[in-house]
């Protein structure tokens, strides 16, 4: 790290990599970034930070960051650089043409969660008000989707239930599908502090964390399920706790509907969900099952913490909702130190969806086909809105390759590289008339793009991001934004969007972030009492916030559910139809690294590459030896999708007949190889079991 100098002054904003949320004082020299120091008052991190927040920042100034509108007739041609007014007349002509010719259904847009609250929330009405469409969806779609599902069906709310803090307050803590410690690495360290104290360590995942055993900590039992079995795991624990009568009856009789408990207690009990029975399938030994059951139940205190292992999956959903299960069957809701915590992986992918980035639920959560709430929002646009839920984005592919589908607008978004399938997504987006980028990057998707507009970093601009304890926090704009193209400009990405819907005919009059978080505080009642204003005086607010006098909520669920009774959700275990075979005998799971964060945009362009410069295939040492691979190998992995080409890691973390891999390097583009398979209920991606052949190869 090279100091530039003494900084002149600060600025207190938050990370823009994940969940966690952590907060910085940006320290500057004239108009140049010194140094992040992680602020002692941020109310997530309490004065830590990673690699990430407090060292990849320098993408913000990198090269190859396009700073100029750019458009193209052809995603043959090539991209000419245009002024702002030309970029932005150009895209509202073609799409207006689109929706005069084939109607509104046929545009889309897909919100960031890696932009502000306020930017997102902009993009939905966009979407909505000025295309006319509820074709709009988020990233979420390819993660945390199935938490919104899960956790509205039984809980009432689409977020989890504590604050970080609680944790302090544990006993007993279930990790699974998490890698805490370097997906979400400050809370990983809080995890271990409490861990170190004494609480104790269950973890449900097919690879050996390393939270399963560090300095002074030892899981009580680390399960290395097989891919795809978590939802016959969590019913075999259920079994066990009901079976031998562990079950919180008095806190489900006082909090949940009985009888739906009932029907589920019938169903986990049955023989056939003992864990004798399930170890067959989930290749964990019935002792351990039992032993994690009765310690999860017993032990005081449970806190259940889950990741993409758990909802990137054909159940994901059901899994959610099995967990669900299992918290309110041991009555561990509503207090500190207990609670249903997905660990977000993006650092507003709880805000996206909470404003709305789904096609069928408006900010706060509330589906469209309701008349009260969709009239409170035609009063105050003045527009009337479409009843009918829109286009999820594979179903906007689909579309795309039917020829009904022909415009969409991309805001921080790289979905050839994070969506499953990269054939599929590439020619769904080859298929239609206009594509616009609205990025730091000429990203992957980019490549099928007819207009570019850039976009601003988090250091250049002012809004909130909510993180993955509810908790909303300033981002403060540290400097001006770089995408100018020499008269206007300067803009950070709600003024785009502004600027786009204004030149699509609307009339918007934003003047600043702080007015459209009135706006809003006014449509969304989770968030009736936050401002920009009170978030300065507090720092942060965890929603629900209800009124302009009320501090937050950090612990939901408390005397009530949100819905009312808990609701109990009998969750049947379906085996995923990718199998592995003769053909395919390995089964891939992915995830993520430290000093990475997701597809790379961002980190790969700092200093941090060189802690992790390639995606390296993990391999148990008995399956290289059976291919004649060793360390460092170069191998070909490929499945029933494509193949690609990456070096192995031997390791015994990975169980045999199970590889792993990191997904941040765009030439491994390790989706080339992963399913189409999704979830039921939300679509979302099963990119945590696919069906691979490793074999010996060499470099590309
Ligand atoms: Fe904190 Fe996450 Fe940023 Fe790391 S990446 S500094 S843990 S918010």
């Amino acid at each position: 790290i090279k100091l530039i100098g003494k900084p002149e002054r600060s600025v207190v904003t938050t990370c823009a990599y994940c969940g966690v949320g952590c907060t910085f004082r940006a320290e500057m020299r004239g108009e140049q970034l010194v140094r992040m120091v992680p602020w002692k008052d941020g109310k997530a991190n309490h004065g830590h930070s990673c690699v990430k927040g407090r060292f990849a920042w320098g993408y913000a100034n990198h090269a190859e960051r396009i700073t100029k509108p750019m458009i193209r007739e052809k995603i043959t041609d090539p991209w000419r650089e245009v002024s702002w007014d030309e970029a932005l007349t150009y895209a509202a002509t073609k799409l207006n043409a689109i929706r005069d010719q084939h109607g509104p259904g046929a545009l889309g847009g897909i919100t960031s969660s890696r932009c502000t609250n306020e930017e997102t929330f902009l993009v939905q009405k966009l979407v909505r008000a000025g295309f006319g469409t509820n074709n709009v969806d988020t990233c979420a779609r390819v993660c945390h989707s199935p938490t919104g599902y899960g956790l509205k069906t039984t809980f009432g709310t689409s977020a989890g239930t504590q604050d970080f803090d609680s944790v302090m307050f544990s006993d007993v803590l279930l990790v699974i599908g998490a890698n805490p410690t370097d997906a979400h690495p400050v809370f990983g360290s809080k995890m271990k502090q409490r861990l170190r104290q004494g609480a104790k360590l269950i973890v449900i995942d097919p690879r050996r964390i390393d939270l399963v055993k560090s300095p002074h900590i030892e899981a009580a039992y680390h399960l290395p399920l097989q891919p795809g079995t978590n939802v016959a795991v969590l019913t075999a624990l259920a079994h066990v706790i009901v079976t031998e009568g562990l079950a919180d009856e008095d806190f489900i009789r006082t909090r949940c509907d009985w009888d739906e408990y009932q029907e589920w207690a019938d169903f986990v009990s049955n023989e056939r969900h003992s864990p004798e029975k399930l170890e067959a399938v989930t290749r964990v030994p019935a002792a351990d099952l039992r032993g994690a059951a009765r310690l999860f139940a017993t032990g005081g205190n449970g806190a259940i913490y889950y990741g993409l292992g758990v909802t990137e999956h054909s159940q994901g959903s059901s899994t959610v909702m099995a967990i669900a299960n299992l918290a309110m069957a041991t009555g561990n809701i509503g207090r500190p130190g207990v609670g249903v915590n997905p660990l977000r992986g993006q650092n507003n992918v709880q805000g996206s969806c909470d404003m709305g980035s789904f096609p069928h639920e408006l900010p706060g959560y509330r589906h469209i086909s309701d008349t009260e709430v969709r009239t409170q929002f035609e009063e105050d646009w003045g527009v009337t809105l479409d009843p009918e839920p829109g286009l999820r984005i594979p179903n906007m592919l689909d579309a795309a390759l039917d020829g009904t589908f022909k415009g969409l607008y991309i805001q921080g978004e790289d979905i050839l590289q994070s969506d499953p399938d990269t054939r599929h997504v590439a020619a769904g987006l080859a298929a239609m008339e206009c594509v616009i980028v609205h990025d730091l990057f000429l990203n992957e998707t980019a490549n099928y793009a007819h207009i570019f507009l850039p976009g601003s970093t988090f250091l250049e601009k002012t809004g909130t991001f909510t993180n993955a304890e509810r908790r909303i926090q300033m981002v403060r704009k540290v400097m001006e934004p770089a995408n100018t193209d020499g008269v206007k400009g300067g803009y950070e990405d709600w003024q785009v969007t502004q600027l786009l819907a204004n030149a699509l005919g609307c009339d918007w009059q934003y003047t600043s972030s702080a007015q459209i978080m009135q706006e809003i505080a006014r449509l969304t009642p989770t968030f009736a009492g936050v401002s920009h204003h009170r978030l300065d005086m507090h720092g942060s607010l965890q929603w629900p916030v209800t009124g302009e006098d009320h501090l937050g909520s950090p612990i939901m669920h408390v005397d009530a559910f949100v819905r009312g009774k808990g609701k109990f959700m009998v969750t049947e275990y379906i085996p995923t139809d990718e199998r592995s075979g003769p053909r395919y005998p390995l089964l891939l799971t992915t995830g993520r690294i430290l000093s990475q964060y997701n597809v790379g945009a961002q980190t790969r362009r700092t200093a941090n590459t060189a802690w992790h410069p390639e995606d390296r295939l993990e391999i148990h040492p008995t399956d290289a030896e059976n291919r004649g691979l060793k360390d460092g190998d170069w191998v070909k992995l490929a499945s029933r999708a494509g193949e690609t080409t990456l070096r192995a890691l031997v390791t015994d973390r990975v169980a045999p007949g199970v590889v792993y891999t990191t997904f941040h390097h765009p030439d491994t583009q390790a989706n080339v190889v992963t399913t189409d398979f999704s979830d039921w209920a939300t679509n979302c991606p099963e990119y945590k079991v696919t069906a691979v052949q490793v074999t010996p190869s060499h470099a590309p």
